[in-house]
């Protein structure tokens, strides 16, 4: 008989993962409570878009999927900021030839759910799950097209429904001792839209993240393949200025001309897009544990919500598929050796990057314009260039060293700051920074002691 294994949310996470299951010759059925998108039409402009680096590559790359995906994938070589004088400056994101992609994520959660299908996974949609019943393990959804009720068993069971799982809530409910831990940040975000110059030409750089830093919120702005840019707005939920003061066409026009004075001119709809498009939520969730002995475990989101200030959500949910992958193979269908050491390895990992997300926050809203951190920066890449094998920035540990776990990654970058705020209180430092003793001093703080 073919093993089988069922999983509940066809996102990003549980598309990909039926193709590693159904790649390791389980018949996989998904439910998704959504339609199918891709008999949908998505009109212009309403393009969201994610940065996919090095850890969600190298997934994609294991189930063949990669090379399709480049195509519909814009490189960014660096964060283009954008100051309130108007001024713009360039920081490249780490060595030649490293970069970070802007990828659609309506057109890759297709592309997976097409290349799911043909690797003859089932996808059920409009199909929600309610709650699960752990004694006679079955699953209970809700038909959204006719409300009908209807429950099915399982024998091997994947959560994977983001953020708000309902296979979590019920995996909880009934676990004893159920760690869980969730963290909403003051700040909330909303999509705006720089639409295409004339013959789909962009209308920034094309090649780079842009970010308006402002000290207490902050605009950023990634490339579409149309020429559009979809620029997300996170700013306090209240207080002056917020999502609650800004409560008119005029008043939002108004912050934009004084704030935000270089894309103004780029975003012809700000005030009607500011209005009908929502006000979202960011939310961070600790859980533990993730798995039900040989039968259940969270994936994705739904194990790991983090903030997005690192680009990471959605690569470290595709590194969970590739880590379970290999697990599977190490544990030959031994799903309650598979399960423990999955969480075993990720659960601290996902503790990391949840972190290390919200240190992000901070880092490109406050310090990316600040010149005592731009310094700081610029003395780690020079030191860092001249002994690759000391010293590699948190960024790029987390971004382009998929073989660095983010737990190892986070624990380094600790070090690495008690370090640089050493080197930063070295009288005259904006002057001597090059000189070989910053340079020995820096060789000397990483002796261990
Ligand atoms: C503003 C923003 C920007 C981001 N930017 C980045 C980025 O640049 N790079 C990056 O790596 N990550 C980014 N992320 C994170 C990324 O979006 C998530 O980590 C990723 O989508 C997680 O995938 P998932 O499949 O686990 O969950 P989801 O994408 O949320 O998919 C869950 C699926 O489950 C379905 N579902 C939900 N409930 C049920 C139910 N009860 N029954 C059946 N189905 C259900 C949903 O319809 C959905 O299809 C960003 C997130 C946000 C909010």
């Amino acid at each position: 008989m073919k093993k089988e294994a069922t999983i509940i949310g066809a996102g990003l996470v549980g598309s990909l993962l039926s193709i590693y299951l159904s790649k390791r010759g389980y018949a996989v059925k998904i439910f998704e409570r959504r339609s199918d998108m891709r008999k949908e039409n998505m009109s212009a402009g309403k393009s969201i878009n994610l940065a996919l680096s090095d850890r969600g590559i190298r997934a994609l790359e294991e189930v063949g999927i990669m090379e399709e995906i480049r195509k519909i994938a814009i490189p960014m070589h660096g964060r283009f900021l954008h100051h309130t004088d108007g001024s713009t400056a360039y920081q490249p994101y780490g060595q030649e030839g490293q970069y970070i992609n802007s990828v659609s994520r309506g057109e890759l959660n297709k592309k997976l759910m097409d290349l799911a299908e043909s690797h003859d996974v089932e996808i059920r949609f409009n199909q929600r799950c309610d709650n699960i019943n752990w004694k006679e393990n079955t699953i209970s959804f809700t038909g959204l097209q006719n409300q009908e009720q209807q429950t099915t068993g399982f024998k091997l069971l994947f959560g994977s429904d983001g953020a708000f799982s309902a296979a979590r809530l019920a995996h909880q409910m009934q676990h004893d001792r159920f760690q869980y831990q969730q963290y909403y940040i003051d700040f909330g975000y909303k999509e705006l839209n720089i639409p295409p110059g004339p013959g789909g030409s962009f209308l920034m750089e094309k090649n780079a993240l842009h970010i308006w830093p402002r000290g207490n919120y902050m605009l950023i702005a990634l490339p579409n393949t149309d020429g559009s840019f979809t620029c997300t707005l996170f700013f306090p939920f209240e207080g002056d200025p917020s999502f609650e003061s800004l409560n008119s066409k005029e008043k939002v026009t108004g912050f934009f001309e004084k704030t935000f004075t270089d894309a103004l001119p780029l975003m012809p709809t700000l005030a009607e897009d500011f209005f009908n498009n929502p006000t979202s939520s960011l939310v961070t969730v600790k859980c533990f544990p993730w798995v039900r002995e040989d039968r259940f475990a969270l994936i994705g989101d739904a194990a790991h919500a983090i903030v997005p200030f690192f680009g990471q959500g959605m690569n470290c949910g595709f590194e969970d598929c590739a880590v379970l992958n290999g697990l599977i193979g190490k544990h030959q269908e031994n799903w309650t050796d598979i399960l423990a050491e999955y969480q075993l390895l990720r659960k601290p990992d996902g503790d990391a990057i949840a972190d290390l997300a919200l240190n992000n926050f901070v880092e490109m809203r406050d310090k990316v314009a600040d010149p005592k951190f731009l310094l700081q920066k610029k003395i780690e890449a020079a030191f860092s260039k001249k002994h690759p094998d000391k010293w590699t920035p948190a960024y790029s540990q987390v971004t382009f060293s998929p073989h660095i776990r983010y737990s190892e990654a986070l624990k380094n970058s600790i070090r690495q700051e008690v370090i640089m705020q050493k080197v930063m209180a070295i009288p005259g430092i904006e002057n001597n920074w090059q000189e070989d003793a910053v340079e020995q001093r820096i060789l000397q703080l990483l002796k261990p002691h």
